[in-house]
C-alpha cells in the first residue's frame, strides 16, 4: 500500500537536485556513490543504457556506451532504474520516471510476452501481433476471478469494473484507445469474453458477443496500417441484472467511413462483407466489380472469407435477422457493388453525359426494385428549383459519377446503421436494463498523417474531449488520496486542454459553427472557409491558419496540420432529391425505410439553409455537429461512470511480432496520455510510505535515539528535520508520508553506507 513499492530497496544514490516539479530527473551530486547505470539519448533518437564510470560534480560523466568510452554533457544523461526494478508491473514502482526508463520498462516486460503494465490507473497494452500462449481463456479467467493471478491483464480491469459495479452499485466504463492496429478491437473483445464468461448464463451473452464478427463484417476493412481495421468507433453498454448477470446490450458507432465503399487506396480493400459476398465466386468476376477492383487487393493473408461469411450468417441468425432479410441485405450490397459499375459516356462537348444501358444498370434497377428508367434518369439528371419553377438540369460525368458514388455511399451507411437498430433491437428485446451496465468504449485514437482530412479533424476533437474527461478523472484520483490523507493538494499542477476544445466548441466563432455557417452558405467554399477560420480563430494558441487550405491546430497529443479541401461537402453529406426521391419509390423494403430516414436528415439542411436567420438552437444536421452531438451524449454517459483506461499501444508499424520501435512507442504513450499519467505522478508526490514504515526503515539513522520512546509520526519528522529535507519535497499525511520524486534517495543512501 506504499505506493512506492520496491524503490526503496533499490540502494539508489542521491538526488540531490532533483526539481523535481515537471522537469526530469537531473544528475545528482553523487560524489561518493557512482550510480551503476544512466541513459543517454543516441542521434537517432533512440536511448542507450550506458555504464557510469566516473560522475562527479565538476566534471562531465564519463560512461561506457557499447564498450567505448566517452565523455558526456550530464543534460544529456538521465538517471537509470537500478536492475531490481527492471521489469516492474506499474510503472510507478519505477524510482526513476523519465522516458527513457518508462521505454526500457515496456521493452524488457515486451520482450518476455508481458503485453500489458499499469501506469498507475490506466492499464498499457502492447499488441504482440502474435498469439501469446498462457494468457487468455477460461482458466485464465476463473484465475483472475479468484485473484490467484493479479499480473496486469485486460481481464483484470474487467474484473473490477464488474466488482466495483456490484460493490457501488455505479455503472462502469471501459475506455480503450489507441492508433489504428495497435489492439483496441482485440483488447475490447477480450475484455468482453470476460464479462460473458462471468456474467454468462441465460445465453444473451452468446448473442453479445456475436455482435462482433457482424459489425467487423460491416464496419471492419483491411488498410495499409490493419488487416482488419475498424472504420467507426463503437460504444458497447452490457446491461446486467442485479445478481450480475448478463441481461442485454445496445451498441452505438460513431462516423463510418462511407467513402471506402466508393474508393480505396492500393493494398486496402473496401468493407469485409463484400469479399465475403463474392468469395465462393472465381477471382475474375470479383475483379468486375470497380469499386472492389481499385485496391487491387482481393485477399488478406489469414483472413478465408468464405469461413468468414458463414461466421457472419450464423451471427446474423442469432440477432435473429432471419434467412428472408439476410436476403435483402445482400441484395443491397450487391447493388452497391453493380452501382459501381454503371458508366457514362459523354454526349456533348460541355461534358454532358447519357447512362450506358447495360447489364450495371438494368442488375441495379432490378436489385433495388426501380424502373431502369427511373434510375438512369436519376443519374442523368437534376430537377432545380428556379423561383417557383422546376427546370431539369443535365449533369457533367464528374457530378454524374458523384450522384453515383454519393448514391452507393448512402446505401451503404444507411445499411450499416438499420443494421446497428436490428442488433440494438434483438439485444434489448428482454427485459429493459433493471440493474447496472458496463460500457466498452472502442474508439479511434488520435491521428495525425502526412494529409489530415474532414475525418482526422472529427476524430481528433472526439480525442481532445477524451482526454479532458480521461485529465479529470487522474485528477479526481490523485486529489481524492491526497484529501483523504489531509495533503495541501495546492502544489500539483495540472495541464488541461480547455483552450483546445474551446477552439472546436465555442459559439458563434468556434472550427465547428464556421464550418457548419460555411456549409450552408450558398457561395461557401473550402477556401472561404480556411479564411474565415483565419480571420476568427487566430486569436487562439491552439489555432495557426496556413496559406490556402490549411490550418493547423495545436492538439495535446501535438500539432496537426489540416486541408480543409472538401469539408463542405463531407460536413453536408448530401444526397440530391432526386436519389431520394428514387429511393422512396423502390420496392425494396428496406430503401423505403432507408429513404425516409435520409429525407428527414436532408430537409433539416435545406431548411436551415433557406431560413439562415435561424437561431443558434435550430436543428442542425450536418455530420460535424451530429458528431458533436454523439459526442456530448457520450461524454455524459462515461461521467456518469467509474472509468477504466486502457491504453492499447502498437509496437511497430509493420504488424511484425517481437518488434519495439522506441520512437514509435514514445510518441503513442505521448498520445495516449501515459506519460502525463507519469508526469502528473511526478509532479506531485508519487513516492508514499507510511509513517510507520518510514520510521522503522530510517529510525536507526537518527543521531539522538528517539524510537524506543516515540511514535512513528515523531519519528518519522525526527528523521526528516536531521536530514533537511527541504518543506515543499515531502508532505505529512495523516497516515503516510508523500514525497517528491527521487527524495528517498537521500535516505536510501546514507542508510546504505552505514
Ligand atoms: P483499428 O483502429 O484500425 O481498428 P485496432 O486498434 O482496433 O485498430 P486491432 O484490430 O484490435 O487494432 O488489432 C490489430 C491486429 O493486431 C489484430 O488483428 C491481431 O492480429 C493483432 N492483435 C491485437 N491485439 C492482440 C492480442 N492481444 N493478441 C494477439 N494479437 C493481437
Ligand atoms: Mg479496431
Amino acid at each position: 500500500e506504499d505506493g512506492d513499492g520496491d524503490a526503496e530497496d533499490d540502494g539508489l544514490a542521491s538526488s540531490v537536485s532533483d526539481h523535481a516539479n515537471k522537469h526530469d530527473e537531473i544528475w545528482a551530486d553523487t560524489t561518493a556513490y557512482s550510480k551503476p547505470h544512466g541513459w543517454c539519448q543516441l542521434p537517432d533518437g533512440n536511448w542507450a543504457l550506458v555504464k557510469i564510470l566516473s560522475n562527479s560534480s565538476e566534471h562531465s560523466p564519463i560512461c561506457l556506451l557499447q564498450g567505448k568510452l566517452l565523455r558526456l554533457n550530464s543534460e544529456t544523461l538521465l538517471p537509470a532504474n537500478p536492475d531490481i526494478l527492471n521489469g516492474v508491473d506499474d510503472l510507478m514502482q519505477l524510482s526513476y520516471l523519465n522516458e527513457p526508463s518508462v521505454l526500457y520498462n515496456l521493452q524488457y516486460r515486451y520482450s518476455q510476452n508481458m503485453i500489458y503494465t499499469k501506469a498507475g490507473p490506466v492499464l498499457v497494452a502492447i499488441n504482440p501481433f502474435k498469439k501469446i500462449a498462457n494468457l487468455y481463456g477460461n482458466s485464465y479467467i476463473q484465475a483472475y476471478r479468484s485473484k490467484s493471478l493479479e499480473s496486469p491483464h485486460v481481464y483484470a480491469i474487467a474484473d473490477t469494473a464488474l466488482r466495483e459495479m456490484i460493490r457501488d452499485e455505479i455503472n462502469q466504463s471501459i475506455i480503450i484507445s489507441g492508433e489504428s492496429g495497435a489492439g483496441k478491437t482485440e483488447t475490447a473483445k477480450i475484455a468482453m469474453q470476460y464479462l460473458a464468461a462471468l456474467g454468462g448464463g441465460s445465453g444473451i451473452e452468446y448473442e453479445v458477443l456475436q455482435t462482433n464478427p457482424i459489425l467487423e463484417a460491416f464496419g471492419n476493412a483491411k488498410t495499409l496500417r490493419n488487416d482488419n481495421s475498424s472504420r467507426f468507433g463503437k460504444l458497447i453498454e452490457i446491461h446486467f441484472s442485479t445478481t450480475g448477470k448478463i441481461s442485454g446490450a445496445q451498441i452505438q458507432t460513431f462516423l463510418l467511413e462511407k467513402s471506402r465503399v466508393v474508393q480505396c487506396a492500393k493494398g486496402e480493400r473496401s468493407y469485409h462483407i463484400f469479399y465475403q459476398l463474392c468469395a465462393g465466386a472465381p477471382i475474375p468476376l470479383r475483379e468486375d466489380y470497380k469499386y472492389l477492383k481499385q485496391g487491387n487487393c482481393f485477399e488478406v493473408t489469414g483472413i478465408n472469407d468464405i469461413e468468414r461469411f458463414h461466421d457472419v450468417k450464423n451471427a446474423l441468425n442469432v440477432v435473429r435477422i432471419s434467412d428472408e432479410v439476410q436476403e435483402k441485405i445482400f441484395g443491397i450490397l450487391a447493388s452497391v457493388l453493380w452501382l459501381g459499375n454503371v458508366s457514362f459516356t459523354v454526349i456533348d462537348n460541355e461534358n454532358h453525359i447519357q447512362v450506358v444501358t447495360d447489364e450495371a444498370v438494368h442488375t441495379v434497377a432490378k436489385l433495388i426494385g426501380c424502373d431502369a428508367v427511373d434510375l438512369k434518369l436519376a443519374l442523368e439528371t437534376r430537377k432545380m428549383k428556379v423561383g417557383n419553377d422546376h427546370i431539369i438540369q443535365k449533369l457533367t460525368l464528374s457530378q454524374a459519377i458523384d450522384t453515383r458514388d454519393a448514391l452507393a455511399k448512402s446505401l451503404y451507411s444507411s445499411l450499416f446503421q438499420w443494421l446497428v437498430e436490428q442488433i440494438n433491437i434483438s439485444l434489448g428485446s428482454g427485459k429493459r436494463c433493471t440493474g447496472r451496465s458496463i460500457s466498452i468504449l472502442d474508439i479511434y485514437g488520435f491521428e495525425s498523417f502526412e494529409k489530415n482530412s474532414f475525418e482526422q479533424f472529427c476524430i481528433n476533437y472526439a480525442n481532445e474531449r477524451l482526454q479532458q474527461h480521461f485529465n479529470r478523472h487522474l485528477f479526481k484520483l490523485e486529489q481524492e488520496e491526497y484529501i483523504q490523507d489531509g495533503i495541501d493538494w495546492a502544489n500539483v499542477e495540472f495541464e488541461d486542454n480547455k483552450d483546445c476544445l474551446s477552439l472546436f466548441e465555442r459559439k458563434p466563432l468556434g472550427l465547428l459553427s464556421i464550418l457548419d455557417e460555411e456549409s450552408i452558405f450558398p457561395n461557401g467554399t473550402d477556401l472561404t472557409f480556411a479564411n474565415k477560420l483565419r480571420q476568427h480563430l487566430s486569436y487562439n494558441s491552439c489555432f495557426r491558419g496556413e496559406r490556402g487550405n490549411i490550418f493547423n491546430i495545436n492538439h495535446y497529443a501535438g500539432e496537426v496540420s489540416y486541408d480543409a479541401s472538401c469539408f463542405l461537402e463531407k460536413n453536408r453529406d448530401l444526397l440530391h432529391m432526386d436519389s431520394i426521391q428514387l429511393l422512396a419509390r423502390c420496392t425494396h423494403e428496406l430503401l423505403k425505410i432507408f429513404s425516409s430516414k435520409i429525407l428527414l436528415m436532408s430537409e433539416k439542411i435545406l431548411n436551415l439553409s433557406s431560413r439562415r436567420s435561424s437561431g443558434p438552437d435550430s436543428p442542425k444536421c450536418s455530420v460535424a455537429t451530429k458528431f458533436k452531438r454523439q459526442l456530448f451524449q457520450l461524454m455524459q454517459r462515461l461521467e456518469n461512470t467509474t472509468p477504466h483506461f486502457i491504453r492499447c499501444i502498437k509496437p511497430n508499424n509493420s504488424q511484425l511480432p517481437s518488434t519495439y520501435e522506441q520512437g514509435l512507442v514514445l510518441q503513442q504513450l505521448k498520445c495516449c496520455g501515459v506519460l502525463e499519467v507519469v508526469r502528473i505522478s511526478r509532479s506531485g508526490y508519487p513516492t508514499r510510505m507510511s509513517h510507520h514504515k518510514f520510521a522503522r526503515r530510517y529510525g536507526f539513522l537518527l543521531l539522538e535515539s528517539v524510537v524506543a520512546t516515540h511514535d512513528p509520526l515523531s519519528v518519522s519528522i525526527a528523521i526528516l528535520r536531521q536530514f533537511d529535507l527541504s518543506p515543499e519535497m515531502y508532505q505529512v499525511g495523516y497516515t503516510k508520508l508523500f514525497f517528491r520524486t527521487g527524495q528517498i534517495g537521500i535516505l536510501e543512501d546514507t542508510r546504505n553506507r552505514t
